[in-house]
């Protein structure tokens, strides 16, 4: 490795390392009709995705967890690729941080076979009320311009980026967008592919992880 270039990787989850978004997944299944608007409302910025998601899964009542669980567990999709690459930045020594506005119940049992991660950060959940109580354990920082990013992404790349690291996000939407700009190298596909072409955010496109490889040893290999 080229000692100017040391990378630390923030990697989204949703939609990213799965090939879909879960909670789109769970609300479509198992939310009343409506629930679109909440969606819409967070994509276009005019609710925090905190707010936003905190509404959504307030509309699932805990009877259904079981369902719910089982569902989104069975449903999701491993995007192709993701093995080698945590092999990839195990074999380099990459840091490798999954930060994710998606929820616990869900994501440790995906990554389970791909584990274990010492770094995963992401919103909790709380069954034992009627409906379902979203926790953000991960909060802005009061450097954060966003404020209500749920799993605050900013604040996690500050907290664990040094000065001479260069931070890499790989990410698909809304929830990537302040990390986006943050960060040294964006890797994008999806949304949030259109919104660093919109806001001339410098990033490389993937389809799956075998370019996130490709993208980052293209690095190391300057
Ligand atoms: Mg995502
Ligand atoms: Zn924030």
């Amino acid at each position: 490795m080229s000692a100017e270039f040391n990378p630390v990787i923030f990697c989204d989850f949703d939609g990213t390392i799965t090939m879909k978004d879960n909670i789109v997944n769970i609300m479509d299944k198992f939310a009343p009709p409506g629930w679109e608007g909440i969606k819409d409302d967070i994509m276009a910025q005019r609710v925090s995705i905190q707010k936003g998601v905190s509404k959504l899964f307030a509309l699932l009542p805990t009877s259904q967890k079981e369902q719910i669980v089982s569902f989104v567990l069975e449903d999701a999709e491993i995007r192709e690729g993701f093995g080698e690459f945590v092999q990839f930045t195990r074999e380099k020594n990459i840091p490798l941080y999954i930060v994710s506005g998606g929820i616990d119940f869900f994501i440790h049992p995906l990554l389970e076979p791909f584990g274990p991660f010492d770094q995963v950060y992401c919103n909790e959940s709380d069954f034992s009320g009627e409906h379902i109580n979203i926790l953000y354990p991960h909060e802005c920082d009061e450097n954060c311009v966003n404020q209500g990013c749920g799993c605050c992404k900013p604040t996690i790349i500050r907290e664990n980026t040094a000065q001479q690291q260069t931070s890499i996000v790989i990410g698909d939407s809304i929830t990537d967008l302040e990390a986006a700009k943050l960060a040294d190298i964006v890797i994008a596909r999806d949304f949030l592919l259109e919104k660093c072409e919109d806001l001339n955010i410098p990033f490389s496109p993937f389809t799956n992880f075998h370019d996130c490889i490709r993208i980052i040893e293209a690095r190391l290999n300057v």
